[in-house]
């Protein structure tokens, strides 16, 4: 805490603890009022202005330290002024403290509290910026909570200054009018808590209400003005229409049936979208052969002295679509429409904010209408518009899958997980392989000595990783592929065969009537949803990628089922979506997962953690392996088993973090972890070793050298320190 800050707490708690020592509460009191009311009225009488000044003065310097009084100076106000003076001095005057109030503890408080738990707050913080001010005004409303509780905390979160003067003055009005009114019959008031009876606070708990009843009048009357254009059909073709079958679309669509509800998925190109054809499953098998291949050039590592692998990328890439035709059923439209989900192919366009067009396949045009629509329309590889690019021509994500040959020179541009992912495969199948990342590092995400890491494994690998190296141009000079990149202010010129473009994923939120309907879009392309994934008219949801923020799989399918429950369901009971523990992995080698915050994110957010280590450089069985390269890193909350984050780097990682993805999401600490049997000799073991690294480091060393004495004492030695040992009875050697 600065000086500035010692200076301010110092002084407020000496007059907070001068109120006390000085017992100044008795002049708060109803009894003492009522002895110097004829004093006090006759004093008013004579100088209005300065008494009204003078009370003002008190009435902000009471409820500006917190100090208790407030609920009596009002009844006085009332007796003093009367009704209409009175509520406006102390309308005023109770703002501005509890304003005060309110400013003193967040130059205080705020910035400690938000380290100290701002992982935990980032929720209540967004509440409070989105719908801070309903729930301030509710609380004003409702004397049940005290309100320089309410101030204290409120100065606690980023609610603007402003808005919580504004509020506060609005809120307390009714309450200050019933206290004023109160205080004009002061001489029939005989105590205090007679004033807050069950009756009251019942009828303050109803307008507390108010402000929530308002903001659902409020919602529907935006949802009104939304729909007002459009003739709401008087009957409906189905319950729900989902757009897009990939992992969003097929779980919504599969959840709508399984509760037996009237669903049509609808898409357009290929069943199971990217994850399936382009995305997990086609990088899934490549990876499979590239790891083969490492495997074979590190033969001797694994006392095998030659071998070899004969192969054509060719017959890897049929690998490759065998194993997606292999997956395929999985997705497939029999499968969903032996689920009871109606699957047409096609493109489907919303005509209304009730009705699906269909340009089905086989030619044929259908409209069907609808309760509520599924956007799962996913997301496609962006191209940057860099000068030259179309000349040259590039690979994405979308069209890598059809290449039969190995290019020779390869450049990936982009250093994100997919970029990374495919950059290492094609490396190991033995294209020279240029990554090159306009950032820092790659794998930006990740903390510094993680992206090292793999950069690190890369190299040795022979990939030529450029960072901080930003494409500016492409050209083909005598029939060879040039880029032009700028690094260090200088520009370079690479010559390659082939371009695979990795450089993000953009929703596609074109062709499906977004721009019709005048649903927004975020600053990030995605599509504009709320809490409860509902798009501006409440019965379209939005999921997936086309929603972001996470471009995962199962990001995809944890959106699609707030979705489908909260468009079915959603009259009964609507569900938040809840982005509180979201692992991911990339499937490179050294693999990397992660959950929760890393120590980049946490020093950004300014969020106090502690971090523990455990190399696996020292796990048998990754020795055995010969996998012993990577770390368990795990965040806690200083001094507390409250894990905030885990990053696994190495062999198997995303498989590893499951126990921290589990542990977090059920409130499990390291000492649970620790205290769990792991099967010896595994991988999952350096979870266990990265718990026992946590606990060493918090070993509490004062009982440690109680029990220290104790076993001395025991022993019957020196209470003190360890007894000596008796020299054998031989003298010396034994
Ligand atoms: C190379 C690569 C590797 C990846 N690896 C992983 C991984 O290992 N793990 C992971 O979790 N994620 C991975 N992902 C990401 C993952 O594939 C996506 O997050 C996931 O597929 C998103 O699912 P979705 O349903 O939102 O969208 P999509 O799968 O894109 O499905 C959307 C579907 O909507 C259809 N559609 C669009 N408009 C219409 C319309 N008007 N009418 C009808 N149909 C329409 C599209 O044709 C598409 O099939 C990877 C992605 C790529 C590209």
């Amino acid at each position: 805490m600065g000086k500035g800050r010692v200076a301010v707490l110092i002084a407020l708690a000496a007059l907070i603890a001068a109120f006390f020592v000085f017992d100044l509460g008795r002049f708060f009191s109803l009894e003492f009022f009522k002895q110097q009311q004829a004093a006090i009225d006759a004093y008013f009488r004579a100088h209005p202005l300065r008494t009204a000044a003078v009370y003002f003065a008190l009435y902000v310097a009471v409820t500006g330290l917190s100090l208790p009084g407030a609920a009596l100076m009002t009844l006085v106000g009332g007796a003093v002024f009367g009704l209409s003076w009175g509520t406006v001095i102390i309308s005023f005057a109770a703002s501005i403290g509890a304003t005060l109030a309110f400013l003193a503890s967040r130059f205080l408080f705020r910035d400690a509290i938000q380290r100290r738990f701002g992982d935990k707050l980032a929720a209540v913080n967004r509440g409070v910026e989105k719908e801070g001010a309903f729930y301030l005004f509710a609380l004003r409303l409702v004397p049940a909570f005290p309100f320089f509780v309410i101030n204290l905390v409120m100065g606690l979160t980023p609610m603007r200054t402003r808005t919580f003067y504004w509020v506060s003055q609005l809120g307390m009005l009714a309450g200050t009018i019933v206290y004023v009114n109160a205080g004009t019959q002061i001489a029939r008031i005989e105590s205090l808590a007679g004033l807050v009876s069950p009756g009251l606070i019942g009828s303050f708990a109803l307008l507390g209400v108010f402000p929530l009843i308002a903001k659902r009048i409020v919602d529907a009357l935006k949802a009104r003005k939304v729909y007002a254009r459009w003739t709401k059909p008087a009957r409906y073709d189905r319950n729900m229409v989902v757009i897009g079958a990939g992992a969003a679309g097929l779980v919504a669509a599969y959840i709508a049936a399984a509760v037996k509800a009237k669903v049509t998925l609808v898409e357009k190109h290929r069943m199971g979208g990217d994850c399936l054809n382009f995305g997990c499953v086609p990088s899934k098998a490549l990876i499979r052969s590239a790891k083969f291949l490492s495997h074979v050039q590190r033969a001797r590592e694994f006392g095998i002295r030659t071998a070899s692998a004969d192969f054509s990328f060719k017959d890897v890439m049929d690998r490759v679509h065998r194993v997606i035709k292999t997956v395929e059923p999985h997705d497939s439209v029999e499968r969903y429409t032996g689920l009871g989900v109606d699957v047409v192919q096609g493109e489907a366009k919303m005509t209304s904010p009730w009705s699906v067009e269909i340009a089905r396949a086989d030619g044929a045009r259908q409209t069907l209408t609808t309760r509520s629509i599924v956007i799962a329309a996913g997301a496609a590889p962006f191209v940057p518009p860099i000068p030259g690019i179309e000349e040259v021509g590039c690979v994405t994500s979308d069209t890598v899958w059809a290449l039969t040959e190995l290019p020779r020179r390869l450049i990936v541009l982009g250093g994100g997980p997919i970029g990374s992912e495919l950059t290492q495969c094609f490396a190991r199948f033995g294209s020279k392989v240029t990554q090159v990342e306009m950032l820092p590092r790659i794998m930006i995400r990740e903390d510094p000595e993680i992206s090292e890491m793999v950069a690190r494994r890369f190299r040795a690998e022979g990939i030529d990783v450029r960072v901080n190296t930003k494409a500016k141009a492409f050209k083909v000079v005598n029939g060879e592929k040039i880029m032009v990149a700028e690094h260090d202010g200088k520009d370079l010129e690479i010559p390659f065969d082939v371009l695979l473009c990795a450089v993000g994923r953009v929703a596609r939120t074109a062709g499906y009537g977004l721009d019709a309907l005048g649903i927004p879009v975020t600053k990030s392309r995605t599509i504009e949803v709320n809490e409860y994934m509902q798009t501006i008219y409440p019965n379209i949801y939005a999921c997936g990628d086309v929603a972001g923020p996470y471009q995962f799989t199962h990001t995809a399918a944890h959106t699609a089922w707030y979705c489908a429950v909260n468009a079915l369901f959603g009259r009964f009971r609507r569900y938040k979506v809840d982005y509180s523990v979201i692992p991911w992995a990339t499937f490179t080698e050294p693999e990397v997962a992660r959950v929760g915050l890393n120590e980049t994110e946490a020093k950004e957010k300014g969020i106090a953690y502690e971090v523990t280590t455990y190399g696996l450089d020292d796990l048998d069985r990754a020795i055995a392996d010969g996998e012993a390269t990577g770390v368990v890193k795990v965040l806690t909350v200083p001094g507390k088993d409250r894990i905030l984050g885990v990053t696994i780097a190495g062999e198997h990682a995303g498989d590893l973090i499951i126990e921290y993805i589990t542990a977090m999401k059920h409130g499990i600490g390291l000492n649970e972890i620790l205290g769990t049997i792991h099967i010896y000799p595994t991988l999952v073991e350096a979870n266990k070793y990265a718990a026992g690294n946590w606990k060493r480091a918090h070993a509490p060393q004062g009982v440690l050298k109680w029990v220290e004495r104790y076993h001395a004492w025991m022993r019957g030695g020196d209470a003190t320190g360890p007894a000596q040992p008796t020299p054998p009875a031989s003298g010396g050697k034994a």
